[in-house]
């Protein structure tokens, strides 16, 4: 894990504002069920979304929502801020950021070194593919149960 407040508050979240960082499962939990639970919570939350490398090949990854996309569960937006960027840095407390923000060594004056790459993010989801897809479904099952659509 990197981090560098100081040279990453003087940046003021250049990564943030290009990309959101990319989760692994273990950042929604250690069993099947807890990782379930906590993505229908994200999903239902409209600040997480599913994107994807290549659908054909089943390459796919979660990250925070991008701003102005809150809500759509699937999203493949080139670039966009991380819907949890404020002014004062990041809302999430380090312990629930993405493994992809945690594993961005951050270099003064350099280019920063992600140490986790999408597609890495991408094979450590496929084992979770179904259960990823359930939660997107029960999420919005939830969300039709409030609003009785
Ligand atoms: S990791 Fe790098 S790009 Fe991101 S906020 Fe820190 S210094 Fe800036
Ligand atoms: S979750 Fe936080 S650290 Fe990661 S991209 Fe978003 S604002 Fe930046």
């Amino acid at each position: 894990m990197f981090i560098n407040e100081s040279i990453c508050k003087k940046c003021g979240g250049k990564c943030c504002k290009y990309y959101p960082g990319t989760t692994l499962p273990k950042d929604f939990g250690t069993s099947k069920k807890e990782i379930f639970d906590n993505l229908v919570i994200a999903f239902k939350s409209q600040r997480w979304a599913i994107d994807w490398i290549d659908k054909n090949k089943n390459l796919y990854f979660v990250r925070p929502a991008i701003k102005g996309k809150e809500g759509s569960t699937f999203d493949h937006s080139l670039n966009g801020e991380c819907t949890f960027l404020s002014e004062n840095g990041c809302l999430l407390s380090v312990d629930k950021r993405p493994s992809g923000c945690l594993l961005l060594e951050p270099l003064e004056q350099k280019t920063c070194i992600p140490h986790l790459s999408k597609l890495e993010a991408s094979k450590q989801w496929q084992k979770f593919l179904d259960l990823l897809f359930e939660a997107a479904i029960e999420a919005e099952k939830i969300d039709e149960e409030i609003w009785g659509e």
